[in-house]
């Protein structure tokens, strides 16, 4: 690599804030940090909303501030990759530019009642399933577009007119970095939109017939790594805007975990599971998501995903509501303090349980209590349901792709729990590997953007890159661990259908 020094912009819009991490490609690490906080808006109970300009501008503010800081030149940056929270959609006038609506959120549920309507249709909701690898459910995009055209007054005819634009949010950053020149959305945002098919990697006539949306509102599909545009907002060169992905898809790749087999677990708040599956399309009988990990140079990777409602959660209950604890980090010495739990287990299904049990009307419970049950076993027991839980999962994963899963590498706050992490590899009885980086999200469009610009020149030289913090090795007997685990689906049963 020559003397000049080169850096790579990642933008990472999440759910609550907007953050810019600038990467020096020389020593491949992250030189500066800035996050920027914006509003969550609930105008009912289960909806959410935010307000598009605002995102925009915390997005727009913290790149221009990171800049500033890290005393960069923008001649030295090679590119800028958005990472982004998947599903939440904007619609806005093309020709102003101005969003019609807040942007309507993943997590908001104002479509529950379209999307069951579409579920009655059992033969219809599995040809959406053959096509998209996804379950219906208000949670993706196109229930939420066809929601802003159907309320908002002169949407529709304004869309068939092809006067409006359409896009998750890596669509609509692009567009305003871009000054509105380039309109495109990747692979991997694409196929949470419950619009594309996996397999034809276009936009499906059939579905956007059934969900009423104009084909000319969406954007143009482009892979995963290519220059889509430039931007001439940070001055008077022009840098290109060169790698794009999913929250999910990014943190699998900035993990690294390029080859069949490999998977990821980010436990954050709650838990998401992505495993590399290859060339093909695994559909899932268990109801685990298929989507697509990345598509480079004409070449599709696709992954299955899982995720656990409450993971990292279930620790901030122990500290919030049953004052166990005052810190999350302390549950490492607390449960580590005890040789195991007792006999307790805790199901956190706060909010019902997700794959592979999808029962909303679960709820949370803790069994297995004896006179001589305390804080610590407790504490222990509510770490190592994060564990099982993960186990679930990455067993149907196996299960239903048929591939051998080689390692988990971990991310998200909880990853940072060394009890866990051992207590993870004893229970699915394999390696688990946390990076030296915990910005695993932000590396995946830094590597996807260096590679289209020549930062980086392939997956190896990325591989190489990336240092780890610790290698976890299973310890566990298989008797003590099909113990443990079957302990576990004893205390999910009697978690299961409790509310009416
Ligand atoms: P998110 O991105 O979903 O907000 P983070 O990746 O920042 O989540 O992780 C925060 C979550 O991880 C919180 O729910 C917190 O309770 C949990 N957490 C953080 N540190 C630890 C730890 N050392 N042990 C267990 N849980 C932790």
């Amino acid at each position: 690599m020559s003397k000049q020094r080169r850096y790579i912009i990642a933008l990472d819009e999440g759910t609550t804030s907007a953050r810019t991490l600038i990467y020096d490609c020389k020593t491949n690490e992250i030189v500066n940090v800035v996050n920027q906080p914006f509003d969550q808006i609930y105008p009912k109970p289960g909806w959410v909303e935010h307000d598009p300009t605002e995102i925009w501008a915390a997005q727009y503010s913290s790149l221009v501030e990171s800049i500033a800081r890290s005393k960069i030149k923008i001649s030295e940056i090679y590119g800028i990759g958005i990472t982004n929270q998947r599903e939440t959609v904007i619609v806005w006038d093309k020709k102003t530019g101005e969003p019609i609506y807040n942007a309507i959120v993943w997590q908001c549920r104002r479509t529950t009642e379209m999307c069951e309507k579409i579920k009655r249709n059992v033969s219809l909701s599995h040809k959406i399933r053959q096509k998209t690898g996804l379950i219906i459910d208000a949670y993706f995009s196109a229930t939420k577009i066809k929601w802003i055209l159907d309320n908002v007054e002169g949407a529709r005819e304004k869309a068939e007119r092809g006067e409006l634009c359409a896009g998750t949010i890596d669509t609509y950053l692009v567009y305003k970095l871009t000054e509105g020149r380039s309109f495109v959305t990747d692979y991997s945002n694409a196929a949470r939109t419950l619009l594309f098919n996996i397999s034809t990697l276009e936009w499906d006539n059939e579905l956007l017939e059934l969900f009423d949306i104009p084909k000319c509102m969406l954007p143009k599909i482009v892979s995963n790594s290519e220059i889509v545009g430039y931007t001439s907002l940070l001055g008077n060169v022009d840098i290109p805007i060169s790698g794009m992905a999913g929250d999910q898809q990014s943190a699998l790749f900035g993990q690294c975990c390029f080859e069949e087999g490999m998977a990821k677990c980010t436990y954050g708040t709650g838990g998401f599971i992505l495993m590399n599956t290859g060339d093909k399309p695994v559909l899932s009988p268990s109801k685990l998501l298929t989507t697509i990990g990345w598509g480079i140079n004409g070449k599709v990777t696709y992954a299955i995903e899982g995720s656990i409602f409450n993971a990292g959660s279930s620790v901030q209950w122990l500290r919030d509501e049953l004052h166990l604890i005052e810190h999350a980090s302390e549950t490492e010495a607390i449960a580590s303090s005890v040789p195991d739990t007792a006999g307790v287990y805790v199901v956190p299904a706060f909010t019902g349980l997700g794959a592979p049990y999808w029962d909303m009307n679960a709820r949370g419970a803790i069994v297995g209590l004896t006179r001589g049950a305390n804080r610590s076993h407790v504490v222990r027991a509510t770490l190592e349901s994060m564990a099982y839980g993960s186990k679930d999962i990455l067993e149907n994963m196996k299960k239903d792709s048929a591939v051998t899963l080689k390692e988990l590498r971990a991310d998200g706050g909880a990853a940072n729990n060394n009890f866990l992490m051992q207590f993870q590899a004893d229970m699915l009885n394999c390696r688990i590997i946390r990076p030296s980086s915990i910005e695993t999200t932000a590396l995946g469009v830094v590597y996807l953007a260096g590679l289209a610009t020549g930062a980086f020149n392939d997956l190896k030289h990325l591989e190489e890159t990336i240092t780890f913090d610790r290698v976890f090795t299973p310890q566990m007997d298989e008797e003590t661990r099909q113990k443990k685990y079957a302990g576990w689906k004893k205390a999910v049963k009697r978690s299961l259908a409790w509310e009416d």
